[in-house]
């Protein structure tokens, strides 16, 4: 057999020496995985194949793949099948082979009533905006049968429209309000932005369509004046409330009713939308552009949508945009704990990860560790029953205790 050096397994090295993990058991890590390295016959390791293989990548894996870091980052992928909750909104993540299967489906039909029942099946993984608007096109497909998602999207246009730019008023007229503590010149220059928004709001060419991002662009360009940072944050606090897609669903459906779909199936594109969101991707505790490596104790699950939004903002940024996270955190790593002793996950890299996700917030995230007991998975457990573990001859009693009763039931009823 060809012995892989363990160097391989240090393909990140810098990551590891920039952040200090005092137990980063990384040698031992490899251990347990490859137990006939230490000449240890394979059926004395401590963790079988199946856990080992879940995160970490095995001998064979290694062998038969070059690069150990897209090992590491599928296995964690797999890992969603098993319906972890999203650390950060606390969805439940949609792992990617059901969700290929729900695209290879979509993709086969153009039926809206199809469609609708495809989205239907998953809808437990919906996030809330994508099941108020399913909601939403169930009712108006059930009186009108024939008519497309898009068309149903449209119907609902000038409603959605109007409710929305409503939204959006109330954080225009906020930031006009706030430009008054500006210098004269950058005031103007704010209130401008302002005005030529309201024009692109109200125009209905597809030209002059208002992005939510562009906007904040040129709203933090102008203020790249301003040397007050309390007064800049106030302003982007502001503005980062104007109503997205992801929070909205007036927003959604005037994004997605007016969307030139360039020549593909518009009620196709749309029902994957539905499902993108809730779809689990792998998230960077430390993001790659703060140089936050790819090993293990960095990666983290997290559905689509977050990871999106979080784009590379530390996780304290990640946790004042999102302070649910405080909570969310907890049941993730809960389930994560839950996956241990159930032998599908190794504890290192829960606690692990979860020391990454301590040290990058500042300790704002740390779990409860607690249900993290089980070390060793597939010996033969005793049952406990009230706390006290039976001896075998309490066990031999207790069998024939029991069938006896079996005897005396049977024996009674047979009169
Ligand atoms: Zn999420």
């Amino acid at each position: 057999m060809k012995i892989l050096p363990v160097s391989l397994l240090n393909y990140n090295k810098t990551a590891t020496e920039q952040r200090p993990i005092p137990e980063n058991n990384r040698n031992s890590y490899f251990r347990f995985r490859n137990p006939g390295l230490l000449g240890l016959p394979h059926d004395t390791c401590t963790f079988s194949g199946k856990i080992a293989s879940i995160v970490t990548p095995t001998m064979e894996d290694l062998i038969n793949k070059t690069k150990a870091s897209d090992i590491v980052r599928s296995n964690i992928l797999r890992l969603a099948k098993y319906k972890i909750p999203c650390p950060c909104c606390g969805h439940i993540m949609l792992d990617l082979d059901r969700y290929n299967k729900f695209e290879q489906k979509v993709m086969s039909t153009t039926t809206p009533k199809t469609l609708l029942k495809f989205i239907s099946e998953l809808g437990a993984y919906l996030h809330p905006v994508e099941a108020k608007v399913l909601d939403m096109m169930k009712s108006v497909h059930y009186t009108n049968p024939d008519m497309t998602l898009q068309d149903i999207l449209r119907s609902k246009l000038k409603r959605s429209e109007k409710k929305l730019i409503m939204q959006q008023s109330k954080t225009f007229v906020t930031l006009g309000m706030l430009s008054r503590k500006l210098p004269q010149d950058t005031g103007e220059e704010v209130k401008g932005l302002i005005n030529e928004t309201y024009d692109r709001l109200f125009d209905q060419r597809e030209t002059s369509r208002f992005s939510r991002k562009v906007f904040i662009g040129k709203l933090e360009a102008i203020l790249d004046k301003v040397k007050d940072d309390s007064l800049k944050s106030e302003f982007i606090q502001e503005a980062v409330k104007l109503p997205t897609a992801y929070n909205s669903p007036d927003a959604f459906i005037v994004k997605y009713a007016k969307r030139n779909y360039k020549g593909a199936n518009p009620d196709q594109k749309i029902a994957l939308r539905m499902l993108s969101n809730s779809l689990a991707t792998i998230e960077h505790i430390k993001p790659q552009k703060l140089k936050g490596g790819n090993s293990p104790e960095n990666l983290a699950l997290e559905c689509a949508c977050d990871n999106n939004r979080r784009n590379h903002s530390s996780i304290i940024e990640q946790i004042l945009q999102n302070p649910s996270m405080l909570i969310n955190y907890q049941r993730y790593m809960d389930r994560l704990s839950e996956l241990h002793l159930k032998g599908v996950l190794e504890k290192s890299y829960i606690t692990q990860t979860n020391k990454s996700y301590k040290l990058e917030s500042g300790g704002l995230l740390e779990s409860d560790l607690s249900k993290l007991k089980y070390t060793e998975p597939s010996r033969k457990t005793r049952k406990v029953k009230s706390g006290i573990t039976p001896t075998i001859a309490e066990r031999r009693e207790q069998r024939k205790t029991k069938l006896k009763t079996k005897k005396t039931w049977k024996h009674n009823h047979k009169k």
